[in-house]
C-alpha cells in the first residue's frame, strides 16, 4: 500500500483526507467514502496505487471530447473506488466496488512507467484517467501525468469535478482536458442520487476555465430525474456565462440497462434530447452533442455560423470535412485542439 499525499492528521489516530470535496475523517481500520483510502494505524493509504483495473486504447471520442486531438488514441485507465454514489452509474461494478483491499490482491501491480511504455506503444497521444472517479487516486494519476508530460503525452480527466481545491491546483500543471459531468443543477440532485453536493463542481469548473483547460461538459438525461427543460435551461446558461459558448456540452441518453439502480426508469426518449439540444442552442452554446445516439446527426460538429457540416461522427469513427480547424466554407474558427 502506497501512503497517501493528501491528508491531515488528528486526533486519536484519526485523519482527514483531502483529496475531495467529502474531507472524510477516517478512523483507524476504516475507509473513506469511496472505499480506495484506509486509515492504518493513524495513516493514510491509497489502496488502489498502481493498481488499474482497467485498461484500454481508446478513441479521444469515447471520453467524450469532441474537440481535442480529434481522431486520436487516449490511452485510458481506472482504478476500483468512487467518491459518489450515482445510482446511474454505468461503470458501478468497479466504481461501487466493496472490499478494495481484498480485491487488489487479484490485480498486478503496474508502474507508472509501463503505463507510458504501452501508451507510447499503442501511438497514443493522451492518457485519460477514467472509468472510475480519477480524484481518489490522485497520487497513482500525478506519477503517471508528470512522465506524460515528459513523453509529449496529454493528460486527459474525465471526472465528477468534485475534487477538493487543493487537489485540483496539483494536477492543473499537468492537466490538458477534462470531461466534466454536469450532473444537474439541482442541490437534490446531486445529493440524493449521487451523495454529494453541487457547489464544488461549480466551483471547479469556473477554476479549470481559469486556467485555460480545455474542458467539455456531459449532462445524463435520466427521465424524471435530470430532464426539467428549466434545470437543463440552467446548465446551458451556467457554461455559457462561466464556461463560455465554446464550450462542448454532451447531452447523453440514459438507458435503464446498464444503470446501477435505476433499473424502473425508461431509456430517455430522443425527443427529450432534441430538445435539450434546442435549450443550448438557445442559450447561446455552439457546440451541443447529443450522446449514447450512434448514426444521429446531433453527434456531428457544425460550423456555429454558416452550419456547414465540419466533423461528422459515426459512433467512434470521425470524418474531418474542416479546413484545419476552420470551416470549410466560411473559414470560422471552429474551437478544436489538434
Ligand atoms: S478521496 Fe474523498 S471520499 Fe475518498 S477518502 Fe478522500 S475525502 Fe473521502
Amino acid at each position: 500500500m502506497e501512503e497517501a499525499k493528501f491528508y491531515k492528521s488528528q486526533n486519536n489516530s484519526k485523519v482527514q483526507c483531502q483529496l475531495c470535496s467529502h474531507f472524510c475523517t477516517i478512523s483507524p481500520g476504516q475507509t473513506g467514502i469511496c472505499r480506495a483510502r484506509k486509515n492504518e494505524k493513524g495513516k493514510l493509504y491509497s489502496l488502489v496505487y498502481g493498481y488499474p483495473i482497467a485498461l484500454n486504447i481508446d478513441p479521444i471520442e469515447k471520453k467524450p471530447l469532441f474537440h481535442f486531438l480529434p481522431g486520436s488514441l487516449s490511452y485510458s485507465l481506472g482504478t476500483l473506488g468512487c467518491n459518489f454514489r450515482c445510482a446511474n452509474c454505468q461503470n458501478w461494478d468497479i466504481s461501487q466496488a466493496t472490499d478494495i483491499e481484498a480485491k487488489i490482491k487479484y490485480l498486478d501491480f503496474i508502474k507508472p512507467e509501463e503505463i507510458i511504455k504501452s501508451a507510447l506503444t499503442a501511438n497514443c497521444s493522451s492518457v485519460a484517467y477514467t472509468y472510475n472517479e480519477p480524484t481518489i487516486w490522485t497520487e497513482y494519476a500525478m506519477d503517471i501525468m508528470k512522465l506524460a508530460r515528459k513523453n509529449k503525452l496529454k493528460n486527459v480527466w474525465v471526472s465528477n469535478g468534485y475534487m477538493s481545491p487543493n487537489c485540483l491546483n496539483v494536477i492543473l500543471p499537468y492537466l490538458d482536458a477534462a470531461n466534466i459531468d454536469l450532473k444537474s443543477m439541482d442541490e437534490d440532485f446531486y445529493l440524493k442520487n449521487c451523495e454529494g453536493k453541487l457547489a464544488p463542481v461549480l466551483d471547479n469548473l469556473k477554476t479549470l476555465k481559469k486556467e485555460k483547460i480545455h474542458t467539455e461538459i456531459t449532462t445524463l438525461i435520466i427521465p424524471s430525474l435530470s430532464d426539467n427543460p428549466k434545470m437543463l435551461k440552467k446548465i446551458a446558461q451556467f457554461i455559457v456565462s462561466q464556461l463560455g459558448p465554446e464550450t462542448p456540452w454532451h447531452i447523453s441518453k440514459f438507458s435503464p440497462i446498464i444503470s446501477w439502480k435505476l433499473k424502473n426508469l425508461p431509456e430517455t426518449e430522443n425527443k427529450i434530447i432534441y430538445e435539450a439540444y434546442e435549450i443550448g442552442r438557445q442559450a447561446g452554446l455552439k457546440y451541443i452533442y447529443a450522446g449514447n445516439m450512434p448514426g444521429d446527426d446531433k453527434e456531428n460538429t457544425y460550423c456555429p455560423k454558416c452550419g456547414q457540416l465540419a466533423i461528422k461522427r459515426l459512433g467512434y469513427q470521425i470524418e474531418r470535412l474542416d479546413k484545419n480547424g476552420k470551416c470549410a466554407k466560411c473559414g470560422k474558427i471552429l474551437d478544436i485542439l489538434d
